[in-house]
């Protein structure tokens, strides 16, 4: 078995390498030789990368002079740039790719077309899909469910720094377990922390997997997109 159509999500935070802010254009590159195995596979790739490198609406909103939704319209900036940035490398690495953008932005992206973005896919074009929902108050990791579901992407694939979903945090835990395979119900509890709420059960509701995995490790997203699990864990 293995997917045709994929919805891969990318921190903003992973671009941003050793120094924690910013774009790291050797990571950029490094994502796009990961897409381009897919690409050459035959897989139709959708994209979306978080804007957490850059800024977060919550975090700008903190001490109260930035409003919140100002706050979160400057983070779904944030993924456009982002967006500009894995587009070139994407290019760079010889695919073809378009931006497609929830707030209007004619110059420098299209905007959210659902047909539009189905037919780059057809085309074997990658499309990355930039500014999340267009809304505040919500995340990019929901926005590449909402994508996920409406390009008709048979999983999303969640690509982090951990390796997939742990029963507490493996980072403050020696003895977590990692968990291979797990229900949405599971994924809900609050100590297990795979994506927020509104994201799980939009991909409950609508029958997405969701897959967790460990973006730099060479080889792992064309693995697991042919069928091969043991690296990741999944929701379903
Ligand atoms: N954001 C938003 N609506 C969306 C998606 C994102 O308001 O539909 C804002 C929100 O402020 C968020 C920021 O954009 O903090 C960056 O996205 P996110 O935090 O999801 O990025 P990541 O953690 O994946 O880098």
């Amino acid at each position: 078995m293995g997917y045709k159509r994929v919805l891969v999500k990318f921190s903003g935070e992973a671009l941003a390498g050793e120094n924690g802010h910013g774009i790291d254009t050797k990571i950029l590159k490094f994502i796009a030789g990961e897409i381009k195995t897919l690409v050459d596979a035959g897989i139709e790739v959708g994209i979306v990368i978080g804007g957490g490198n850059i800024i977060r609406g919550v975090t700008a909103a903190a001490d109260g002079i930035i409003r919140r939704t100002s706050g979160d319209y400057m983070g779904m900036l944030a993924t456009v740039i982002n967006a500009i940035a894995m587009q070139e490398a994407c290019e760079h690495e010889g695919m073809l790719v378009r931006v497609q953008s929830a707030i209007k932005m004619e110059q420098i992206a299209e905007a959210f077309i659902v047909r539009r973005a189905t037919r780059h896919l057809e085309r074997g074009r990658v499309v990355i899909f930039a500014a999340g929902t267009g809304n505040p108050f919500f995340t990019t990791d929901t926005a590449a469910t909402l994508r996920a579901i409406e390009i008709g992407a048979e999983v999303i694939i969640k690509a982090t720094k951990v390796d997939g979903v742990y029963d507490k945090d493996p980072k403050k835990f020696a003895d977590a377990i990692k968990l291979p395979s797990l229900g949405y119900e599971q994924a809900l509890q609050d100590h297990i922390k795979v994506m927020d709420d509104t994201s799980i059960a939009l991909a409950k509701e609508n029958k997405l997997p969701i897959i967790v995995c460990d973006m730099f490790t060479p080889g792992n997203l064309l693995e697991i997109i042919q069928g091969n699990f043991d690296r990741c864990s999944i929701v379903k």
